[in-house]
């Protein structure tokens, strides 16, 4: 993970996971309790100071940076309320600090599971939400869609419980916001009875995962494909839920070998050849591509979904409406093979179902994500302002959490909603305390 600890710097300089950014904030809370955190923040709005809460760091943009205070919320991460239903399912009440690695394993502890999840654990539940983090699946949201109700402090320091049918409003803001509506204390979330995914992963032509794209996507629960630059292969994952007494786990040494060693280990030595000498990634991307193998396994949803990411790298992602992923991730490709640009890491591709969250990149359409990444040693300018032209095409939202050169009046073009957010913002912080230089540059000025 790096030398400091991410999102855990004490005093002096905070970095996040990737080094993209850094923060010198003048004084680091780590509140206790509720009444703690209202005291933060209320001081901070008295004294005209900004504040932001930070989670693990992971995000790649200015989203948790700040030069005033700076909230750890590590404290306020325990199970809070738990409300089970006839049919197995249940809401349930965390701390918004909590990890989401502690998350599973609670809910596990419980016979309960997110319905669905991005691919590692060591963000915070309010941080993920906050950036509209998201996993894979054509019939499924991302995790703030899976939220039902927040506790909130205001800038003000008044505690709010907001929900659907409690200023709604402000839920829209609290639940996927980048943290401009204030502090979440806690988070409701509507989760799902425990379950197993049957993973099959295998190598496949480009070619034929774009052409077929739509009955992968259709026909699994879980789809989504890597895919090599310079190099014709995929790897394509497929999970399907699976009854419970299925059992197919991965023997230990392979999951040794897939995910530490080739994975991480041996990846981690490509890039570095890579960075060192540039012009042999085409050859290093097609020796990748030809070791990928196939395996097939069973496991508990958070298992299968979430993998260890060792080696550092930089990510822009772009939500395109569904129709166009195909197109898109051909066009990426044309231009790597036009210039020759070396990109040792390979592009991830995934969906989401059309959601009505005001600030989601899956706002009203269904949405394929076209995430393309550049090992942190080598430069990712020119190869993310290239994709970037491309999704510009197809109105290309991009993630709020990963790198990206979109500004609040093009933003604006891409999300309906923006302007009410911007109002619902200039009710509940008048004095701009959770802005930030990433918040104005994106949302815009509040109001
Ligand atoms: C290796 C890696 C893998 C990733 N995989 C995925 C993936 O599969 N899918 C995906 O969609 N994204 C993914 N991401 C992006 C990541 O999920 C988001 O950037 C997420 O926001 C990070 O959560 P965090 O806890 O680190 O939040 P931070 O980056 O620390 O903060 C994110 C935002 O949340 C706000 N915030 C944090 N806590 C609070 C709070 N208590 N109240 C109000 N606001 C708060 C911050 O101010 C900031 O605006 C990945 C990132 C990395 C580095």
């Amino acid at each position: 993970m790096g030398g400091r600890r991410p999102g855990g710097s004490g005093a002096g300089t905070w970095h996040n996971w990737a080094r993209t950014q850094s923060a010198h904030p003048r004084r680091v809370a780590r509140p206790r309790d509720l009444g703690e955190l209202v005291r933060e923040v209320s001081a901070a709005t008295a004294a005209g100071t900004r504040l932001r809460a930070v989670g693990a760091g992971h995000s790649f943009t200015g989203a948790a940076v700040t030069d005033g205070v700076q909230v750890h919320l590590d404290a306020l991460a325990g199970f809070e309320r738990v409300v089970t239903r006839t049919d197995g399912s249940a809401r349930v009440t965390v701390g918004a600090g909590m990890r989401l690695r502690a998350l599973n394993a609670g809910l596990a502890a419980r016979g309960l599971a997110l319905r669905n999840l991005g691919d590692i654990d060591a963000q915070s539940i309010a941080g993920a939400i906050s950036t509209g983090t998201h996993g894979t699946g054509a019939r499924l949201g991302g995790l703030a869609t899976q939220v039902t109700a927040c506790r909130l402090v205001t800038a003000a320091g008044d505690v709010v419980e907001v929900s659907p049918t409690q200023d709604p409003d402000l839920f829209e803001l609290a639940r996927l916001g980048l943290g401009t509506a204030g502090v979440l204390a806690a988070v409701t979330l509507d989760v799902v009875p425990a379950f197993r995914l049957l993973a099959r992963e295998e190598p496949m032509a480009l070619q034929d995962v774009l052409d077929d794209l739509d009955t992968f996507v259709d026909e699994n629960d879980h789809f989504e494909f890597f895919w090599f630059p310079h190099a014709d292969g995929a790897l394509i994952k497929r999970n399907n839920r699976v009854a419970d007494d299925t059992e197919r786990p991965l023997s230990p040494l392979r999951h040794l070998v897939d995910d530490e060693v080739l994975s991480n280990g041996v990846f981690a030595a490509l890039n570095r050849l890579a960075a060192a000498r540039p012009g042999v990634v085409p050859r290093i991307n097609a020796l990748a591509c030809r070791a990928l193998t196939a395996r097939t396994y069973t496991g508990s949803s958070s298992d299968v979904f979430v993998s260890p990411r060792r080696v550092r790298f930089r990510e822009m992602e772009y939500a395109v409406p569904r129709e166009h992923v195909a197109d898109v991730v051909r066009e990426v490709g044309a231009w790597l093979r036009s210039t020759g640009e070396p990109v040792p890491f390979p592009g991830e591709v995934r969906f989401a179902a059309a959601d009505d969250l005001w600030l989601s990149t899956a706002h009203d359409r269904a949405t394929g994500y076209v995430a393309v990444h550049q090992y942190h040693r080598m430069p990712h300018r020119r190869y993310f302002d290239a994709v970037e032209r491309i999704v510009a095409q197809v109105d290309g939202r991009p993630h709020w959490g990963k790198l990206h050169g979109l500004d609040h009046e093009r933003l604006a073009e891409l999300y309906p909603h923006l302007p009410r957010a911007n109002r619902v913002r200039a009710r509940v912080d008048p004095t701009g305390t959770f802005r930030n230089a990433y918040v104005d540059h994106v949302l815009g000025p509040a109001g």
